[in-house]
């Protein structure tokens, strides 16, 4: 028995067909925090979201939130999507293009009929940093506005659970993850638990507490962020250039830098290995550690898997070079990685 089968969100035994394409899936969802739903593009993300939304009916198995079932074979009536308290926010927005900013939030708030709306308008607007956009029409915003505009009036609804299909998909680099870290800031002081979909690996260090994995329409992890990302099971969803290892954010050691919290993708690609101390480099990151294991590649590559003191790393070398330094498991090494790397 799942340890959150009494509150939170469980999707038992679903399936839900979609031309030629079948998801199958069965998790539970603790119910506080945010939870990255990842996989490749065509695994059955968005169709997942719709599925627990209510727009998508289900073929067999059922959804079940804080322990009333809002549809399956022992939910009385299915509930529909906008009695189920689940705000979906759809990955281009969905505007209405012909009213303005403030229209489209009033609107969103007096659909959802709630007077007690944990989050006021003038609150959210605020919070989404909205004022100076309100007069103005959606037509020609950018995409990172229509983003904001989207979750703010998904909040004005004040859903018991939040869903967001790739959001800020139209950002990139730092604003994208100011956006998402505030993202996971309001799921914890709101009290709000999130389901963000995204296939970026960054994603995922930047906000999960939990992971849930689909590949091909199965569910392939669902656990806890540490654990999740550091198994064979993720690694094998990633781009090679993407494969790597998630370490808390570490802190430049002689800059007197305090460490700044949070957690860090170290990609195997830009850890370099060294069979000695290494000394005079302009790399901020040298940790001594040892080899846990290595792994032929094709293309002559060798990826090694390191216990150092700031945590288990991969790298990705030659077979060449892991021969020069005499690399073996159990024997000695030094991992350096320069600070632009994460
Ligand atoms: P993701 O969000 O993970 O990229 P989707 O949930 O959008 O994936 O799609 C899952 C699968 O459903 C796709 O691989 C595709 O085969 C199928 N699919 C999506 N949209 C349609 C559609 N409109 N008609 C038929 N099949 C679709
Ligand atoms: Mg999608």
């Amino acid at each position: 028995m799942s340890p959150y089968s009494s509150s939170g969100l469980e999707v038992r035994d679903l399936s839900v067909t979609r031309g030629a394409f079948t998801l199958e899936v069965d998790f539970a969802l603790p119910p506080a925090g945010v939870t990255v739903l990842f996989g490749p593009s065509g695994a059955g993300k968005s169709l997942l979201l719709s599925a627990i939304a209510g727009l998508t009916p289900l073929r067999s198995g059922g959804v079940r939130l804080d322990g009333r079932w809002l549809e399956g074979p022992d939910a009385p009536v299915r509930a529909a999507a906008h009695e189920r308290r689940i705000g979906l926010v759809f990955q281009e927005a969905r505007l209405f293009p012909h009213l303005s900013v403030r229209d489209n939030l009033r609107y969103a708030q007096a659909r959802a009929g709630v007077s007690a709306a944990p989050m006021g308008f003038d609150e959210v607007v605020a919070e989404f940093g909205l004022g100076d956009l309100l007069g103005r029409s959606v037509r020609g915003l950018s995409g990172g506005e229509k983003s904001r505009i989207a979750i703010a009036r998904a909040l004005l609804a004040a859903p018991r659970w939040l869903l967001l299909d790739e959001p800020f998909a139209a950002l990139d680099g730092r604003r994208r993850r100011e956006r998402l870290v505030h993202l996971r800031d309001l799921s914890a002081r709101a009290d709000l638990p999130m389901i963000v979909v995204t296939h970026l690996v960054e994603d995922v260090v930047d906000l999960a507490d939990h992971v849930v994995a689909l590949r091909a329409g199965r569910c392939v992890i669902s656990g806890d962020v540490a654990g999740a990302m550091a198994g064979e099971d993720f690694l094998s969803l990633l781009e090679d250039r993407d494969v790597g290892a998630r370490i808390d954010r570490p802190s430049v050691r002689s800059g007197g830098t305090q460490a700044r919290g949070g957690a860090v993708w170290v990609r195997a690609d830009t850890v370099i290995l060294a069979s000695s101390a290494p000394s005079g480099l302009s790399a901020r990151h040298v940790w001594a550690g040892r080899v846990r294991s290595m792994r032929r590649e094709a293309e002559g590559s060798c990826l090694v898997r390191l216990e150092t003191e700031a945590g288990d790393l991969l790298s990705r070398i030659t077979q060449e070079a892991a021969e020069e330094l005499s690399l073996s498991p159990g024997g000695a090494v030094w991992a350096v990685v320069k600070t632009h790397a994460f």
